[in-house]
């Protein structure tokens, strides 16, 4: 993406239904693919290393699951701290957030 072209129109307020799925889809499809791979090294040396990335990788995937329920209930995009829409080139990085940035902040 290059900061030099103008968009021709300034970008949607909030993902829609279809962008929000889509790009949920993907990031769960990521991480199951990562847990998979974890799951066939399945050696002893590499279990310690792995097991934490692996706790990490299963909050996401509930955090993508519980996207999709919001993108199903309409709320999908709305941070839950502060009731604000999140700011889309946020969803566009991280479609599963719950949380504004300065929300996050505060919440970490
Ligand atoms: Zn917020």
């Amino acid at each position: 993406m290059s900061l030099d072209t103008p968009r021709a129109e300034p970008r949607l307020e909030r993902l829609t239904a279809h962008e929000a799925r889509q790009r949920l889809e993907h990031e769960r499809a990521t991480r199951l693919t990562q847990l998979r791979a974890i799951d066939e090294a399945g050696q002893e040396a590499a279990e310690q290393l792995m097991s934490a990335q692996k706790d990490t990788i299963e909050r996401v995937l509930k955090e993508i699951d519980a996207a999709f329920a919001r993108v199903q209930d309409g709320s999908y995009g709305i941070c839950q701290g502060c009731s604000t829409p999140v700011p889309v080139e946020r969803l566009e990085i991280l479609p599963y957030t719950r949380f504004c940035v300065p929300c996050q902040r505060n919440a970490a």
